[in-house]
């Protein structure tokens, strides 16, 4: 069960006023909002332990180093990674792609293939084109449907010996979609590829198990999951952190450096090269025991509630069409009314203070399916009221009847 009123007590932004109204923060799967908890855990590093990690012999240095190793372990625990040097603490889910896309630079060949699907983010599809640049790989794509679901019968057409990379989002931040990664996991190891999963969307919904789902790599943002931005995590099997270079060079990625030759810490330090956002990874693990604490199921529930509850009240509203419309998905909803413009939509509704994401997402080639340019997102996260929902359902009406 939600205890809804103690949960906002702890989201200071959610007393805010804009534009003079109260906010009703409806942009949930662009950024999450910071619990108390989680903004006093970054106060604390600066005021009471700030100092450079891995390095020093002094206390303060022991103590950030300590809180920073603490937090990693939680990120192991709560994906259930076997090894905790198999979690890279990155600064977000484009960065932990990037490591993965860039090193496989070394291992592709001319004509392998890689799939993605026709649902990714931008951040999951050009580091993958850049690949296909640089090694002569070709990349392919399974197709969606109207509802906005993997075909999954072309999957399995597009896979072969010559498929070496499987790329898919969990849950797509444009449609809420929830993809069947086990299956599409599952036929890639078939065929002897690995397979990297994109939980940006999925993590502030779903627990993963890594282990159980077998991945390959999986990767998720802090600040989708009530942590701080710029901070995230890569995690990979062992074998494949091991096979994959260094992503960047500096300090703290080194066992042994002369002008001849370096060679390479060990795990997970070899990708985290240069003094990392501390604060923000110890942040990290603050804000993932207070979500734990919360408990997963709970959050599913109840924003499962607050999906169909949105869905219902919004298809009341003449002539709106939503995009998206799979059984299994999150509390997204991507929608339009008529041929008005979303970004019209947005700034109206924003003078009433409902934030709302307008445009393509991040994701035009699922906007260039449909034929929009765009479409209105409103996503909702555990700390949403049915009360916000029909503020939401209000405003849109005013602005409707401003538009046509
Ligand atoms: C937000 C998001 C990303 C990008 O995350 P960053 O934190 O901006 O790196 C990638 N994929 C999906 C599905 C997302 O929702």
């Amino acid at each position: 069960m939600i205890d809804i009123d103690k949960i906002r007590a702890d989201f200071p932004i959610l007393n805010e006023k804009v534009n003079g109204k109260p906010l009703v923060y409806l942009d949930n799967a662009a950024t999450s909002q910071t619990p108390i908890q989680v903004i006093n855990s970054i106060v604390d590093y600066y005021s009471k332990i700030n100092s450079n990690i891995h390095r020093g012999v002094h206390t303060l240095s022991q103590k950030a180093t300590d809180a920073y190793e603490q937090a990693r372990i939680k990120v192991q625990k709560h994906f259930n990674a076997k090894n905790n040097y198999e979690i890279i603490l990155t600064a977000g889910t484009t960065h932990s792609i990037n490591i993965v896309a860039t090193g496989f630079t070394s291992i592709l060949k001319k004509d392998d293939e890689i799939i993605v699907s026709a649902l990714e983010h931008h951040s999951n599809i050009v580091p993958w084109q850049m690949l296909c640049e640089r090694t002569g790989a070709i990349l392919k794509v399974i197709p969606m449907n109207e509802e906005g679901e993997l075909l999954m019968n072309e999957y399995n057409n597009l896979l072969s010996e010559k498929t070496k990379l499987v790329f898919v989002n969990h849950v797509s931040n444009a449609l809420g979609t929830i993809n069947p990664i086990e299956e599409i996991i599952k036929k890639a190891h078939n065929v002897g590829a690995a397979v990297l999963i994109d939980g940006a969307q999925s993590c502030p919904h779903i627990k993963p198990d890594v282990q159980k789902l077998d991945v390959d790599f999986y990767v998720a943002s802090a600040h989708k999951l009530c942590g701080p931005t710029g901070v995230g995590m890569l995690y990979g099997k062992e074998e494949w952190l091991n096979k994959l270079p260094p992503y960047q060079g500096g300090g703290e990625m080194i066992k042994e450096v002369t002008f001849e030759k370096t060679t390479y810490a060990d795990l997970p330090h070899k990708f985290e090269a240069g003094t990392p956002n501390i604060a923000g990874g110890i942040a990290f693990g603050t804000a993932l025991d207070y979500m734990n604490e919360i408990g997963f199921n709970n959050i599913a529930a109840y924003e499962n509630e607050l999906l169909t509850y949105a869905t219902t009240k919004l298809l009341e509203i003449e002539g709106l069409k939503i995009y998206g419309t799979s059984k299994n998905k999150t509390s997204v909803i991507s929608f339009n009314i008529g041929s008005i413009h979303p970004y019209d939509i947005g700034s109206i509704i924003d003078k009433l203070g409902i934030a709302v994401r307008t445009g393509h997402h991040c994701a035009q080639p699922i906007m260039d399916f449909y034929k929009i340019p765009g479409t209105v997102r409103a996503s909702f996260s555990f700390y949403n009221t049915k009360k916000e929902i029909e503020l939401l359902v209000e405003a849109l009406k005013r602005a409707k009847t401003m538009l046509s």
